[in-house]
């Protein structure tokens, strides 16, 4: 078993509601994030997108850090991490990766079933572990 968090890269939009809820649950100080959001784009500048028109392509890309606890406390008491439950979208799925039943295990069949790919993040980034991420 092994708590993991899917990423549905197809859903997310970009808006940091996991960010900014992360840090009011935390109470973090203005500069500490526990997660982030990256933009794919053309790294011109951000929200700026990849291609030439009319075959344009951005994306984004929660980035978890090694200081995510996953929600420990909230987790205890029964409760989803508060990034998952704030997320407009339903981009994020927590659980356990041996649970068919788990939230995480059940996007990531949904993500599948719609001819995603999964990937996780190498070492060199430092970010935490157990952070999977589909997209087509
Ligand atoms: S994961 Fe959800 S809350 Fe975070 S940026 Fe994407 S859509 Fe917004
Ligand atoms: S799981 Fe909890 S601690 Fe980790 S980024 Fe989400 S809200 Fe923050």
């Amino acid at each position: 078993m092994a708590y993991k968090m899917l990423v549905d890269m197809e859903r997310c939009i970009g808006c940091w509601t996991c960010a900014m809820a992360c840090k009011m649950c935390h109470d973090l100080p203005d500069d500490d994030y526990r997660v982030t959001v990256r933009t794919n784009g053309s790294g011109a500048g951000i929200d700026r997108p990849q291609g030439v028109y009319p075959n344009l392509r951005m994306s984004w890309q929660p980035i978890y850090q090694t200081s995510c606890t996953w929600c420990a406390e909230r987790l205890a008491e029964g409760l989803m991490p508060m990034c998952e439950y704030e997320c407009p979208t339903e981009a994020l799925a927590f659980g356990d990766d041996a649970d068919p039943d788990s939230r995480f295990s059940q996007n990531l069949a949904r993500c599948k079933e719609k001819h995603c790919h999964t990937f996780e993040l190498p070492e060199y980034e430092g970010s935490r572990t157990g952070v999977v991420y589909a997209t087509k």
